[in-house]
């Protein structure tokens, strides 16, 4: 059950695009970032990264606790991130090219919807409140105190993701004209969401890394790896243009 509402299902479109935000959209993860720097400090993130791997704590409490070891009222947050935090390079191009030819861009994040937001009043002014968000939340010991120590709300708190993003794609496999799926991703919390899509792109960072690509590898799920959007461009037009799925995929290497 998500304790958070969605936004409402896209129901006559053609091709739906569904996006992971950190290190995704984005340049670089702005919770990392975050955590890093005004937090619990980057050995320590790293330390209970590899627990979730070995499987020892889960990826809701860890991240839980990344953002309980930042300290400063979560305004001031929004604010470093925004100054912080950019654009990949083709995330424009392709968003615009989306718009343009009435493709929705959904954005599925397990980061917290207002600081998405506040990134995205600067990258993205134009669209900042309108994109769709599907994401957590944030909530203040004091609400009425917007300086008091806040916490993530997790849309599914029963999940050791936080937030099941299957949960925000698998809707539109139920859809009456089923539309053709691309999921973008490159980490972790995308794992649940990834089989689900038509087709997946799975982010590789500059120095090769990419966690759900070694994902999809080791579980055999079909992909097209990607170090920028401009590549997601190319292939979304080309399925826009009749290109098949599976044409694409057998491109790539599948
Ligand atoms: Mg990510």
């Amino acid at each position: 059950m998500s304790v958070l509402p969605y936004p409402p299902l896209v129901e006559d479109a053609k091709f739906v695009v569904l996006s992971d935000w950190d290190g995704t959209i984005t340049d670089k993860d702005s919770n990392d970032y975050m955590t890093d720097n005004l937090g619990m400090g980057y050995e320590a993130r790293r330390a209970l990264n590899k627990r979730v791997l070995e499987g020892s704590i889960t990826y809701r409490d860890s991240f839980a606790s990344m953002l309980d070891s930042v300290h400063e009222p979560f305004e001031k947050c929004k604010e470093y991130l925004r100054d912080n935090i950019g654009l990949d390079p083709g995330f424009q191009k392709f968003y615009d090219w989306c718009k343009a030819n009435g493709i929705p861009v959904i954005i599925v994040s397990s980061g917290m919807a207002p600081t998405i937001r506040a990134v995205l009043s600067k990258v993205l002014p134009a669209d900042a409140d309108t994109i769709p968000v599907i994401a957590n939340d944030v909530r203040f010991d004091d609400p009425s105190d917007p300086n008091s120590p806040w916490h993530i709300v997790y849309r599914h708190p029963e999940s050791g993701f936080g937030h099941d993003k299957s949960k925000a794609i698998l809707p539109y496999r139920d859809v009456k004209s089923k539309p053709t799926l691309f999921f973008c991703g490159d980490g972790v919390s995308d794992l649940s969401a990834a089989k689900h899509a038509d087709v997946l792109f799975a982010k590789v960072m500059a120095n090769g890394d990419s966690d759900l690509l070694e994902y999809c590898k080791r579980e055999n799920i079909p992909n097209v790896p990607f170090k920028d959007f401009n590549l997601v461009l190319e292939k979304v037009k080309e399925v826009v243009e009749g290109k098949s799925v599976a044409d694409v995929l057998k491109e790539a290497g599948n």
